[in-house]
């Protein structure tokens, strides 16, 4: 029943011949491990790779910086969500599937990562790399939706979840179905 689909659709398209099952598991495991570790850890916290995030973040600061002092702020949050953005688009464009759901992953992740960074900015109960300002403090006081900390932090949280659920979704039905979707070039 199922195999007859899975061959004719990998002799189709060459791209989903890439999704095998044990692809597919590689990546529901990892997204279920994000999920599980913001949801159950006690830090909500990713090892390793909220580490790798981290270091993009503070990378973003001093890069952002040397164009304008005033949007620096900007800069980790930045750098953090377009590493993993750049990764998408590159295993897009080379048809990977598979890179591409662990890259939504990632970007979702990273969102997680952030909403738990702005849900933060009126308690500023987090540790601070280096001590510096709360980036969701300046920011949020600049637009003037400090109040609104958590609730923005909520709807983030909410699109991180959306993405990194997807993401598994999506490579099913990619590895049912066949070829690569590509959203919006039709
Ligand atoms: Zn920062």
């Amino acid at each position: 029943m199922e195999f007859g689909d899975r061959e004719r659709g990998s002799m189709d398209a060459p791209q989903a011949a890439g999704v095998s099952l044990a692809r597919l598991l590689g990546v529901i495991v990892f997204a279920a491990a994000c999920l599980g570790f913001h949801w159950f850890g006690s830090q909500g916290w990713v090892p390793l790779l909220d580490s790798a995030n981290l270091a993009f973040h503070e990378a973003g600061h001093p890069l952002v910086d040397l164009f304008s002092a005033r949007l620096s702020v900007y800069g980790g949050t930045l750098l953090q969500l377009l590493f993993p953005a750049l990764a998408l688009w590159n295993y897009r464009r080379a048809g990977n599937a598979t890179g591409l759901a662990g890259c939504m992953v990632w970007l979702g992740e990273n969102l997680l990562n952030v909403a738990r960074y702005m849900a933060d900015a009126r308690a500023q109960a987090l540790p601070l790399v280096g001590g510096g300002e709360h980036d969701w403090t300046e920011i949020f006081n600049r637009w003037g939706v400090l109040h609104l900390d958590t609730r923005i932090a909520g709807m983030t949280h909410g699109i991180g979840v959306l993405l990194i659920v997807g993401a598994g979704v999506w490579l099913y039905r990619c590895r049912r179905s066949g070829p690569i979707a590509h959203p919006g070039s039709h």
